[in-house]
């Protein structure tokens, strides 16, 4: 028997997520985010439940490549366009849209030889300062493309740094439409956060315009805006379960310590539980003793240090819990339970983002 740690992708939740992104910008086109092979959950396990998105945006060539090689004909969109002159040739031969964000790109471009003239999106630093023509450099890189034979539709982009939080989006919408305005071409300016709070019925009124909408996170089930608002808050649902079992039960006494650096100390009886799970499967060792944790569907709390393959729980909540009992990292757990992945992360002083990210080459991954 193999150790008995395992991730699921749940293709339902990951077509139901999507829905919810076109159900918050029903004019936009949708743009599936699946940078980072899928936000860990793997491009080929999430293609079938993604290929009603209008289009795949990523960053690598080598995943635009493998989306090609899945026969996906429909757009691709490259976040951070080319690295070097050469990546050019990848996207004439594979159809590959590719921001635009910095004058060399545009060099590049000048240079290169195509049969097909490209789809560019220009990218505007409308305040992120990340990437970008800072709007007043915007107009003069707009023309400059213009004026290419290699250059067929401009798109306008913008990427928003605060639509999950209380400073909003308004100075970075109006500092890319006083530079946009009288420009021809689509826009795309909303991650999952802006998606989910402004647009839609609870933004009603707001009209954050948007051609292409570019949903990452929430296409995976979890909040953008945690705290403030859960997953369950927006509609979405896990896309990844991380599950595994008791290898083991140890009957503590008071004064008995749990693991590496004996952090907790038992200061009544306590029956725990280890399970075979540690941060070499990508859980996060950041994460301190209370990180929930479902054992047998039930919400316990993790006790000591994680370790690289074992992390131990409090047995309390659940007597009857034994040997090869059924423990939920984060996910859908047994009887219809359910521990969503923003709240291990807050534990951990993290974003979901990043456990998904994280999940170890280690952990077989199947696809349910
Ligand atoms: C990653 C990324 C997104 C998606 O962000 P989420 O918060 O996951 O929705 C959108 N746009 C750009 C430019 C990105 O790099």
């Amino acid at each position: 028997m193999p150790r008995p740690i395992e991730a699921l992708i749940h293709p339902d939740a990951l077509a139901h997520n999507l829905a919810r992104a076109r159900a918050q910008a029903p004019d936009a086109r949708v743009w599936a985010v699946v940078k980072a092979d899928a936000y860990g959950h793997g491009i080929q396990r999430v293609f079938d439940s993604l290929r009603s998105a209008d289009g795949f945006a990523l960053l690598d060539l080598a995943e635009a490549a493998r989306l090609r090689a899945l026969d996906w004909r429909g757009p691709i969109l490259l976040l951070e366009g080319v690295f070097e002159p050469r990546d050019l040739e990848l996207c004439s031969r594979l159809n590959l849209w590719h921001a635009v964000h910095h004058e060399q790109q545009i060099d590049w471009l000048s240079r290169h030889k195509t049969h097909q003239p490209h789809r560019v999106f220009l990218k505007m630093n409308s305040g992120m300062n990340r990437l970008g023509f800072a709007p007043t450099a915007f107009r003069s890189a707009w023309a400059r493309l213009n004026a290419l034979p290699q250059v067929d539709e401009i798109s306008l982009m913008t990427h928003f740094s605060d639509a999950d939080g209380p400073r909003g989006i308004a100075h970075q919408v109006a500092a890319f439409e006083l530079a946009t305005r009288d420009l021809p071409g689509e826009r795309s300016l909303s991650n999952s956060a802006a998606v989910l709070r402004h647009m839609g019925p609870a933004a009603a009124g707001a009209g954050l315009a948007s051609d292409w909408v570019r949903a990452g996170i929430l296409t995976y089930g979890s909040a953008p805006d945690f705290p403030e608002h859960h997953s369950a808050h927006w509609g979405l649902q896990p896309a990844m379960t991380l599950r595994s079992r008791l290898i083991g039960l140890q009957a503590l006494q008071p004064g008995d310590t749990v693991g590496y650096g004996s952090r907790y100390v038992a200061s009544a009886p306590l029956r725990i539980g280890i399970v075979a799970c540690g941060y070499a499967d990508g859980y996060p060792r950041h994460a301190g003793s209370g990180t929930p944790v479902l054992v047998d569907g039930v919400r316990c709390a993790t006790v000591g240090r994680v370790s690289m393959d074992m992390l131990a729980v409090d047995l309390t909540p659940v007597p009857a819990a034994q040997l090869g009992t059924e423990v939920t990292l984060w996910g859908n757990g047994p009887h219809g339970s359910r521990l969503p992945i923003d709240d291990v992360a807050q534990a951990a002083g993290t974003i979901g983002y990043e456990l998904m990210c994280a999940v170890a080459p280690r952990v077989p991954v199947t696809v349910s």
